[in-house]
């Protein structure tokens, strides 16, 4: 299973470690830490994000993460974000109850309300100890906390209600001209009933949510983008997904507004630019019985995960005027002007970094390596002295110290060339360069090839410059005089 390798390697090369606090009994399930590797791909994951929004003018703010219980009220979160959960009488297992019909009755439908759920969970035994189930209960999906002594709080589950509370901050900023976008890089949290799969499920996770605020009579009329773009469209009424340029599905009827065609067709530019494979991603539209209780339409772009399948990787919802009307309302605030419609962006941070994780992994024989786009790998440049005497790592040393100035670089002397080579690959390394004897003699060095392991021969001096181009893109061969090296 590739789910089993690349987890493996994820945890063995520092990209992803957990649950956490593992050294406590193995750790909590639903939370991870990200490792060194990983914590620097997932930033390479949210740069992407990061420029991919603001291209499209969209600004960034930052807000707390712990909210009031008011405010959730109003959100709806208070009362609508919630699970079902069923108890098992003898082993005190805890299941969530949509998933436990799902898997046991896969032919039945599944409806969120009490009594029907009561009627499937009796044709059901505990998975367990094979007992009785009982105890049907919401289960609140929000993790509570308390501000100073005794003000009832929660921790968001989601950037974007926090973002909408500074509405009237933005009206002054942008001097009332709408449509206008601001997006938010953050943690959230949700208290899963029993998280299981991986980082595609946590109770901490980080989401980066652009929203768009733009009034109701400009929705089918502006657009941020040119509306080009195929992208496969899976209808909830459809089996297949099919290609099809966005101002085709506008005039088809398939999306609802220009506004939120512009809005779909730039998350499909961020997702596709962080280096997901197009083939494994489709866009699936919510059948109208299960859109959020803000929501007037909502596609989900999907990645094909091994061990998953279908996951979603980035929500993107028209949630009309929903928010910013109950935050007026709760909060007794008049806020100025007409009030605006949202557009949202939601992208799973963890949920794209492990996507790209899988979709780099490539094996064959005994070499194992990733294959991340160019650019995206953790570590650019690796730095070698081919063997540890000679004044080779002096030299390596230097050519480190001023590669570090400008790139995530490594110094690493420890081990065999071929098992240093081996261990960059693992983790995709971008480029490696070793430092020889001829490197002493005409300041040259050898750049080596992730994708191919072919090798080049570079000066120093146009070091920087040959690793700009290939982080760019440009063809590695076409940057240096091929040479070949034997590696034992
Ligand atoms: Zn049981």
């Amino acid at each position: 299973m590739a789910f089993d390798k690349v987890s493996d390697l994820a945890k063995r090369r520092g990209f992803i470690w957990g649950p956490s606090p593992n050294i406590y009994n193995g750790g909590v399930s639903g939370f991870y830490d990200w490792g060194i590797n990983g914590k620097l791909l997932k930033n390479k994951v949210e740069s992407v994000i990061r420029k991919g929004f603001s291209s499209y003018s969209f600004f960034e703010v930052e807000s707390p993460t712990i909210m009031p219980k008011i405010v959730w009220e109003a959100s709806g979160h208070y009362s609508n974000f919630f699970d079902f959960t069923v108890e098992c009488k003898k082993c005190k297992s805890t299941y969530r109850a949509d998933n436990l019909i799902k898997e046991s009755l896969p032919n039945e439908k599944v409806i969120l309300e009490m009594s029907s759920l009561e009627k499937q969970i009796k044709k059901i035994k505990c998975p367990n100890c094979k007992s009785p189930l009982e105890n049907i209960k919401k289960y609140s999906l929000m993790m509570s906390t308390t501000i100073g002594s005794d003000k009832e709080s929660f921790l968001r589950p989601e950037t974007a209600t926090t973002t909408y509370l500074l509405y009237p901050e933005y009206h002054r900023f942008f001097r009332t001209k709408l449509p206008f976008g601001v997006f938010q890089i953050g943690k959230a949290y949700r208290n899963e009933v029993s998280p299981r799969q991986h980082v595609f499920r946590t109770r901490e996770f980080t989401q980066a949510e652009a929203q768009l605020f733009i009034l109701k009579k400009d929705k089918s009329n502006i657009s941020l983008s040119d509306l080009k773009t195929k992208l496969p469209l899976l209808s909830y009424d459809k089996k297949d997904p099919i290609d099809i340029e966005m101002e085709k599905a506008l005039k088809n009827k398939m999306l609802k507004s220009k506004a939120y065609a512009s809005i779909l067709e730039i998350a499909y530019e961020i997702i596709a630019n962080i280096g997901l494979d197009k083939k494994r991603i489709r866009i699936k539209q919510h059948h109208p019985d299960e859109l959020a209780h803000y929501a007037l339409d909502a596609w989900d772009i999907e990645y094909k995960t091994e061990r998953f399948g279908w996951m979603e990787v980035c929500g993107i919802h028209d949630r009309q005027d929903y928010d910013l009307k109950r935050h007026s309302e709760y909060s007794k605030t008049k806020f100025p002007g007409e009030i605006p419609h949202i557009l949202e962006i939601a992208c799973g941070v963890e949920r794209l970094t492990y996507c790209l994780l899988e979709n780099s992994f490539r094996e064959e024989k005994d070499r194992v390596w990733l294959q991340f786009p160019r650019g995206m790998g953790p570590i650019d440049v690796a730095v070698l002295p081919l063997i540890q005497k000679d004044g080779l790592p002096e030299k390596a040393k230097q050519v480190f110290k001023m590669l570090e100035k400008n790139f995530v670089c490594l110094y690493d002397e420890s081990g065999s060339i071929g098992r240093r080579y081996a261990r960059n690959d693992e983790i995709g390394t971008t480029i490696t360069c070793t430092i020889d004897h001829m490197s002493l003699k005409d300041n040259s060095i050898t750049l080596r090839d992730v994708y191919t392991t072919r090798q080049i021969r570079v000066k120093i001096s146009d070091l920087k410059k040959v690793i700009d181009c290939i982080m760019d893109g440009e063809d590695f061969l076409k940057l240096g005089k091929e040479v070949h090296t034997r590696v034992k």
